[in-house]
């Protein structure tokens, strides 16, 4: 059975007492929870969150890494100094790295390679903007993304590669996916891997939705087939709120 997992996101918000009282918040909440719950902050907090959480089952994601492992790039952070301090996750290709730091699928398959070889796991965003959709090329760009992004992976690799479809639109926005948009597009992506990599690859890969996720909506959202969990971004900044959207 695939892995279900709630992945907060939170961005460039929180100093670290924030960032540790929302860490043991979370914590003194969950119980053994069927789903993994991960918490993806800023690069300086990540040293104090993995310690605080390491008596939970709390996981600690960063939410980039640079393609080299070392060397002449300042201001840059490595795969090999997030797998030192014990990090679990790192996210690579969401949509305002990919506006922002104008990083191409390209870029990232080199990422994935040099966070894999550290034994880091990977959340892999992709998503289509409203544009795309409106003009029906949504499909045609989820697969270019995922393709360009993981195919040159060995099956052996995909276990260690959770993906995360967010709609460009939806993040951020308060507009989120239908549950039927979701379910749709992670079924086609489901069969985009099965094409590569076969049906049991493709069954056991976990594919999260994220874009607008909140208390109200995730329940409908997570009951989809095809829909192992979220990438939660604003709705991650407070503990309820998360810890609803966790047990949703
Ligand atoms: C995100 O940034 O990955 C995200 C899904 O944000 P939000 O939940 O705020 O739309």
């Amino acid at each position: 059975m695939r892995k279900q997992l709630v992945v907060g996101n939170w961005k460039m918000n929180k100093n670290l007492q924030e960032g540790i009282d929302l860490c043991r918040s979370i914590m003194s909440q969950t119980p053994t929870s069927s789903r993994e719950l991960v918490l993806a902050a800023p690069f300086i907090h990540l040293t104090t969150l993995v310690e605080t959480s390491k008596t939970s089952n709390l996981k600690i994601a960063a939410q980039n890494c640079h393609q080299e492992l070392s060397g002449a790039y300042t201001g840059e952070v490595s795969a090999a100094m997030l797998a030192d301090i014990g990090v679990s996750y790192v996210i690579l290709g969401h949509s305002e790295r990919r506006t922002y730091q104008k990083e191409s699928n390209a870029l990232l398959a080199k990422k994935t390679d040099t966070a894999l070889a550290q034994n880091l796991k990977v959340i892999y965003c992709f998503g289509e903007t409203l544009q795309d959709r409106q003009s029906n090329r949504h499909f045609d760009l989820i697969k270019t993304q995922v393709t360009e992004g993981l195919f040159h992976l060995p099956s052996s690799a995909i276990k260690n590669i959770v993906l995360a479809y967010e709609p460009v639109w939806a993040i951020g926005t308060g507009e989120t996916a239908t549950s039927a948009q979701a379910q749709e597009m992670h079924t086609y992506i489901r069969k985009v891997l099965a094409a590569k990599y076969g049906e049991e690859i493709a069954e056991n890969t976990s594919i999260l939705y994220g874009g607008s996720c909140n208390p109200l909506n995730a329940k409908e959202l997570f009951n989809q087939t095809d829909v192992d969990g979220g990438l939660i971004g604003g709705a991650s900044l407070n503990s309820e709120d998360f810890l609803t959207i966790s047990k949703a």
